[in-house]
């Protein structure tokens, strides 16, 4: 260190963690990044990723000027076309035919801007965020069970648990310093139980006591053989039950008597093993059930969602230290931008889009000429309307769906014919950019500045560290000027973020405070200063009452009409069969030093050396049966797409299943796209596609 070198405390850009990183800008100009020993999620902790940020922030294909039809072109001339195309569009055909398509990589700021723009000045909720794809189900059951998208727990209560259950959830690669958190919890508790509820044998299981590996998408009857268990074995909370719930004995008919044998042949585990678990749920009062993609990327993600939550409602374990059901989200603010109704299907402040009440309140606080009074087009609906000539005009930030999306070739080829492609994007390489009528440079970690949420409701800055380059600039602010062009300039005069947080804040606050649970008015007023040294906070944070506990449903208190926690009948439905043609289930996932579509990871040599290519995991009976040998290519086929990668043969996926990582592109591997081959279909209630459930074929190539 020398006395020029300059610490900036920031916050990762990765995962749902939310850790609190330590950026030091050497005088040569390079950077550094270590664990904020202070930051309340991390405690100094950081994972293979988190460290090598330092290594991912070169220039190298960093879009830097604002383009039009590949052409370099400047900011005013971009946004007037880009403002002109939207009024058009909205004038010859309607608000709903305007969209916009956000990421849970942008900041909460950034988001807020976004909706106040769609929702309250388009007057369209055709804004919906690839945060779809990644806790809507968690969303949509945290809604039916509690009237409100809350987070009951803290990470605090993983440490604090007797037992943790793991549900669909790789934690140890996909959310690894929580799982250091859960590792070192279980060295100082010697009674400190892990089960893993997972087809897959994943690294996490190196600290699981028990791991069931249930078949695809049966957690609805393992949960609801749990909840009648806990009945049959008297383990129920009846004082919780009563004074707290209502829709329990509906749940628990629905859920049937616990028959053990049939338990197992729905769900493929073995009797002993879903008994022994059932008996360690009743028998431990300080239980967590915490669940992920396993459980919400699945067309019958919200009843698994309400199936976990049931069986914490019907032991009143919720709210406590060491209890509850606790998702943990993929992305860095996928929270952030549920508070500022950053899916199509809400309003800001946790309100409803289908409440007229809270439409009002929204309305009268942004002074808008309209509201949108329905919800909009979700991700997977959003990307058919574009393909079939329903949308006009089109603005993408910071993701590239034509990557991510399930059946992601009918997803560009449904940017190929839209009349108007906005992407704000931060590299040249990704995917999307070649679709883009216009072309805007946005700012990117250590650039940008705002606020994030992690799972446990923490909200931390990430602040900036680095120029911005060029002439890249703010998501918010891209969003501000282009309100401004479309005549809405007074409600977008947005001169940074701590304005944009104010007036989130002042929202969450407004006719509204004490009513629902999102409410930071304790900073509605928070000076520029205040925001920029703004420590990491837990909401809610009222403005009258700052609570001494943010844990939530420990005393009820949920934000339903009367107040009382749901209880969901969830009556469990068996995959669908396969057809003879796709034999096996295609699982997709992370890998532990990827992130997403690999625009910044692949940056570094050494993320790059933990896995240097995408694979097909294989059972080896399965291999053997189809000829297939360790390394050779493999392609995986649905009536959708396919890709070829490398067969890697392994007793980790159950026989008939296959594993392939979602994180690689064209760019990085020819045909390994494997979005590409994933199914299109979605929960009901959540719209969030089941992406971990497609059946395809396999074979040598
Ligand atoms: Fe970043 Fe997540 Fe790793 Fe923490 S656990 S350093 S937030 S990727």
């Amino acid at each position: 260190m020398t006395d020029n070198d300059k610490t900036t405390r920031t916050t990762c850009p990765y995962c749902g963690v939310g850790c609190g990183v330590l950026a030091t800008r050497r005088e040569d100009g390079t950077v550094t990044v270590a664990g904020d020993p202070h930051h309340p999620a991390n405690f100094g902790r950081l994972c293979s990723k988190g460290s090598a940020l330092g290594e991912t922030l070169s220039l190298d294909d960093r879009l830097l000027y604002p383009e039009i039809a590949g052409k370099r072109s400047d900011w005013d001339t971009a946004l007037d076309l880009v403002a002109g195309k939207f009024t058009e569009a909205i004038r010859d055909h309607g608000p709903d035919s305007v969209a916009f398509y956000v990421s849970g990589q942008i900041l909460t700021e950034d988001y807020y801007v976004a909706n106040k723009l769609m929702k309250g000045f388009i007057g369209s909720a055709n804004i919906d965020t690839n945060s779809r794809l990644c806790m809507a189900s968690s969303v949509a059951g945290h809604r039916r069970a509690f009237g409100t998208d809350t987070v009951p727990g803290t990470y605090e209560d993983l440490e604090l648990a007797d037992l943790v259950v793991l549900v669909g959830s790789n934690l140890a690669w996909c959310h690894p310093v929580l799982f250091q958190r859960l590792e070192a919890a279980k060295a100082s508790n010697p009674a400190l139980r892990v089960v893993v509820i997972d087809p897959r044998r994943t690294a996490t299981c190196a600290i699981a006591d028990l791991h069931l590996a249930l078949k695809p998408d049966t957690d609805v009857a393992l949960f609801n053989g749990l909840l009648s268990f806990l009945a049959e074995s008297n383990a129920l909370n009846k004082i919780y039950i009563n004074r707290f719930t209502e829709g329990f004995h509906k749940s628990l008919e629905i859920a049937g008597p616990c028959e053990i044998g049939a338990i197992a042949e729905a769900t493929g585990l073995e009797r002993r093993d879903i008994a022994l678990f059932y008996k360690m749920v009743a028998r431990t009062e300080k239980t967590v059930t915490v669940y992920s993609q396993g459980v919400n990327q699945s067309v019958a993600g919200t009843d698994k969602v309400n199936a976990i939550i049931n069986t914490h409602l019907a032991t009143g374990r919720i709210g406590k230290p060491g209890m509850g059901p606790f998702s943990v989200t993929g992305q860095p603010n996928a929270m952030g931008g549920r508070e500022v109704g950053g899916l199509a299907n809400m309003l800001a402040g946790h309100m409803e889009l289908e409440n007229a009440h809270h439409r009002r309140v929204v309305k009268d606080f942004w002074q808008s000429p309209v509201i949108a009074d329905k919800p909009g087009l979700k991700a997977v609906d959003l990307f058919k309307a574009v393909g079939a000539g329903r949308i006009k005009a089109l603005w993408i930030m910071a993701t590239s769906p034509v990557d991510s999306l399930p059946d992601a070739d009918s997803v560009a080829e449904a940017l190929r014919v839209c009349p108007f492609v906005v992407v704000s994007e931060v590299t040249r390489t990704a995917d999307t950019v070649p679709f883009a009528d216009v072309l805007l440079p946005a700012a990117a970690w250590g650039e940008k500045d705002g606020t994030v949420t992690n799972s446990e409701r923490r909200i931390s800055r990430q602040r900036p560290f680095l120029e911005l380059p060029g002439e890249a600039r703010p998501d918010w602010w891209q969003m501000n000027e282009a309100a401004r062009k479309m005549g809405f300039g007074e409600a977008f005069s947005y001169g940074n973020a701590a304005g944009i947080f104010r007036e989130h804040a002042a929202l969450s606050d407004y006719r509204n405070g004490g009513s629902r649970d999102f409410d930071i008015g304790a900073y509605k007023d928070v000076s520029d200063t205040h925001y920029d040294s703004l420590p990491p906070f837990q909401w809610p944070q009222a403005a009258e009452s700052p609570p001494a506990d943010t844990r939530f449903f420990s005393n009820g208190g949920f934000f339903t009409e009367g107040r009382k926690g749901r209880f969901v009948p969830v009556a469990f439905q068996a995959p669908r069969r396969r057809e003879r043609a796709y034999p096996f289930i295609l699982n997709t996932g992370r890998v532990r030093d990827q992130w997403h579509t690999m625009t910044r990871t692949a940056k570094t040599a050494r993320l790059m050396s933990h896995i240097a290519e995408p694979f097909a995991e294989i059972h080896p009976d399965d291999a053997a049966r189809l000829g297939i040998a360790a390394a050779e290519l493999v392609e995986v086929k649905s009536p959708h797409g396919s890709v070829i990668v490398r067969a890697l043969l392994t007793p980790r996926v159950r026989k008939g299943e296959v594993y392939v990582p979602m994180h690689w592109t064209d760019q990085f591997a020819s045909r390994a796209r494997i979005d590409a081959v994933v199914a299109p279909e979605t929960d009901p209630h959540s719209g969030q596609p089941g992406s971990k459930f497609t059946p395809v074929a396999v074979s040598r190539v």
